[in-house]
């Protein structure tokens, strides 16, 4: 899941608004469809459960929600 308002692509890479969290999904199940500056959408059904993206947001805006 993404915490949108912790999320601000704008903060952890201020020149190209590129998400650390997409570049590092090896499966690219993170996209940012609208573009750079803006924040990913993630698409949770394709998901491998690797946790790169966890690692690589520096704002820690990625976080693991267990469905029961
Ligand atoms: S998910 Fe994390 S790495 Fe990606 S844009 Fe948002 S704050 Fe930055």
């Amino acid at each position: 899941m993404a915490d949108y308002e912790r999320c601000s692509p704008r903060e952890c890479n201020s020149e190209k608004g590129v998400c650390a969290a997409v570049s590092a999904c090896t499966h690219k199940v993170i996209k940012q469809i609208d573009g750079a500056f803006e924040s990913p959408i993630i698409f949770q059904d394709m998901c491998m459960a690797y946790w790169d993206c966890i690692e690589a947001c520096p704002l820690d805006a990625i976080y693991i929600k267990h469905v029961t």
